[in-house]
């Protein structure tokens, strides 16, 4: 690989991912073109909630690498990058049955096993953290170190501070090959040579990598409420029930379509979601499943009755088949790295794997060890395709 100094990367996608990539090339001296079929932040990360959670993720490698990417979001804060952007704050996971309860706990087991802080809290000492909190709730341990940010916020900054110039409504069809390694990117009729490319177009990677196999489009809508506190976030922490944690451990339940939390924002209003609706692309929110959500929601917390629906919205999640993102060297595209799949947990992970990223297309080592996300697991698949 060329010296980061003279290296031109092209850069597919401007959302989360592709920015913090970009910003860290950019940092490291190498040129950048940054493009997107649209504009920064119009995939999944400017329609998301912004949840840098450990409390959520799956244990094993999920749960290792958020503790990496929370900790990532606390340094860049404290540097400067993100000042004003990442807000620490509890999550508190619930349980309104008992075998919901044996879940939590199995979980919080599984989160203390990695050196996660999680503290048990009763139905009395959490109705005193969370006023009007719902009969139904028996059980809930408290993560006391997770954090919140809005991913378009983080990729406004991280292009803002980087002085990348961004190329919008730039649709890239195709990765072109010159002699055994990557020669640039085409966009429309127009061929852009680039010594390496980034793939971090979201679903858009799907077509671009040829992964329609293996990455799934999975929408999920939410629903974002007016202001209950005029002073900050309207309660003391993110309210995540227990079906969330079972969609994400794999667990299929009666409402599988539905992982419920409750976010407080700093605004003072209230993002709530989420539905998992695998094989949906669209951005359309639908009555039922905005009902389904609300239904939820005010059955784990009543008080939402008095507040005013102010919008709905949809994302778009990129899964892959086996639930985790996929980071790495293309395994037989020379100069062409891939960082897409993150489905529900890309604002947390984003800027570390983007820094990952950078790494990895200046010809270094990743700050962490990324073997379980290589594309190489699916190269046997992709080859027999
Ligand atoms: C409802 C919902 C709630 C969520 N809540 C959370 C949460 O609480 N915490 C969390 O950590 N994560 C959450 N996520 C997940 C998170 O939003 C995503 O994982 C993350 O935004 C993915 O970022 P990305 O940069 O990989 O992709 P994207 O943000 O999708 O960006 C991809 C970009 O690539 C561009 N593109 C696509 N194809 C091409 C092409 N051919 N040429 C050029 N450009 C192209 C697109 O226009 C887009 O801008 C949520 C997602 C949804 C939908």
């Amino acid at each position: 690989m060329a010296s980061s100094s003279s290296i031109h990367v092209a850069v597919i996608g401007a959302g989360i991912v592709g920015a913090a990539a970009a910003h860290f090339l950019a940092a490291a001296g190498a040129r950048v073109t940054l493009l997107d079929a649209s504009g920064p932040a119009a995939g999944a990360t400017g329609a998301s909630d912004g949840a840098v959670s450990v409390a959520s993720k799956r244990p094993g490698p999920m749960m290792d690498l958020a503790r990496h990417a929370r900790a990532f979001y606390v340094r860049s804060e404290r540097d400067g990058l993100f000042r004003g952007l990442f807000h620490r704050r509890s999550t508190f996971l619930v349980a309104r049955t008992a075998i919901e309860a044996d879940l939590v706990a199995q979980h919080g087991a599984d989160l203390a096993a990695v050196g996660e802080r999680v503290v048990e809290i009763s139905r009395t000492a959490l109705l005193d953290r969370i006023p009007g909190l719902g009969a139904s709730v028996c059980a809930a341990l408290e993560i006391p170190d997770d954090g919140h940010a809005l991913g378009y916020e983080i990729t406004e900054r991280l292009l803002h501070k980087s002085g990348v110039s961004i190329r919008r409504n730039a649709p890239v069809s195709e990765i072109v090959m010159r002699a055994g390694r990557v020669g640039g990117v085409a966009i429309r009729n127009e061929l852009l040579a680039a010594d390496a490319v980034l793939v971090a177009a979201g679903i858009g990677s799907a077509p671009l990598l040829g992964l329609g196999e293996i990455l799934i489009p999975r929408k999920g809508q939410m629903v974002v409420t007016d202001r209950a506190s005029t002073a900050g976030p309207a309660i003391d922490g993110h309210l995540m029930a227990a079906s969330y944690l079972a969609a994400k451990r794999g667990i299929v339940r009666d409402n599988a379509h539905i992982g419920l939390v409750i976010d407080p924002l700093m605004t003072g209003q209230f993002l709530i979601g989420g539905s998992r609706e695998d094989h949906r692309s669209d951005h359309a929110t639908d009555a039922v499943t905005i009902a389904a959500i609300l239904r939820e929601a005010l059955d784990l917390y009543p008080p939402l009755a008095g507040r005013r629906v102010l919008r709905s919205f949809a994302g778009v999640r990129t899964a892959s088949r086996d639930g985790l993102p996929i980071v790495g060297l293309h395994p037989y595209r020379e100069g062409v790295v891939i960082a897409t799949g993150f489905e529900g947990d890309g604002i947390c992970l984003g800027p570390f794997m983007g820094a990952c990223a950078a790494r990895l297309l200046l010809g270094e080592k990743p700050e962490t060890d990324l073997s379980a996300l290589s594309p190489q697991r699916f190269a046997r698949v992709e080859a027999h395709a």
